[in-house]
């Protein structure tokens, strides 16, 4: 039977890197997924105006839709980094879910470093309990089954580190993630160089993909390799794991893995 997974990240490329390697092999499989940016990534550079970059961000998103085949890949008109946790954005992301209709919601832990990740967080568990209230949003019907509720992997460790209650391997399918993440060229190639890297006249112009995917995955590759590391000691070489969290439906540990399972 099919099944459906909702991401939410706070910009144009958390979804991902949250999600991306388990979305090519779910959808691949016939599972449906949807991306969803609840900023519109407008201050993610350091050069191009917001204006300029909310297009451009909104682009390099629906580039990497194509490459995978999701549902959508919804671009919400949050301002980056001024994400706030408002009524409009809860009954917003309550219509989106409604809509939907998930097996699994995915988003950011709420002990993020980023305070857009952690109030997309906070939106989407806030949706959780909501989610089945008629009253709430009454032109979107309830579903007629609550989505599990899970959080993507993260290095942070206070108040405690990630758990890894269900994992994907990635391994076989890590160069095509890669390619999404090449689609996000104005923040791998430009801001982050500039932001995280400290590189301040970086550029990738004229490189070959092949010098494209070891930069890759010399910057970003070891959080996959991390969280392959998690997964009780086998070989994946790289993985994508995920967090169980108890506000929404109920599953076992057992059932919890299975959802992530081709
Ligand atoms: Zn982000």
């Amino acid at each position: 039977m099919q099944k459906r997974f909702l991401v939410f990240g706070a910009h144009p490329d958390d979804p991902d890197l949250m999600f991306g390697g388990a979305a090519l092999k779910l959808i691949k499989a016939g599972h449906a997924v949807k991306f969803v940016s609840v900023t519109n990534g407008c201050a993610g550079h350091h050069i191009l105006s917001e204006q300029e970059l909310i297009p451009r961000r909104y682009q390099e998103a629906q580039a990497s839709a194509e490459i995978l085949g999701l549902e959508e890949y919804q671009i919400m008109n949050n301002p980056d980094g001024r994400l706030e946790n408002t009524l409009k954005n809860r009954e917003d992301i309550t219509r989106i879910i409604r809509e939907f209709l998930p097996d699994v919601v995915i988003t950011h832990r709420l002990c993020d470093y980023h305070p857009d990740h952690r109030i997309t967080s906070q939106l989407v568990l806030d949706t959780s309990f909501l989610l089945r209230v008629p009253h709430f949003c009454p032109e979107a019907p309830v579903p007629p089954k609550n989505p599990v509720f899970a959080h993507s992997f993260d290095t942070f460790t206070d108040p405690r580190p990630v758990r890894m209650d269900a994992f994907v391997d990635i391994s076989d399918c890590i160069e095509e993630k890669y390619r999404l993440v090449d689609c996000h060229k104005s923040q791998f190639y430009e801001w982050l160089p500039w932001v995280d890297l400290d590189e301040k006249n970086f550029s990738a112009e004229g490189w070959s993909w092949e010098e494209k995917m070891a930069f890759i995955d010399k910057h970003w590759g070891w959080r996959f390799k991390i969280q392959a590391s998690m997964t009780n000691g086998r070989s994946e070489k790289y993985a994508e794991i995920f967090e169980y969290s108890p506000y929404g439906r109920k599953a076992s540990q057992e059932e919890f893995q299975a959802l992530f399972d081709l």
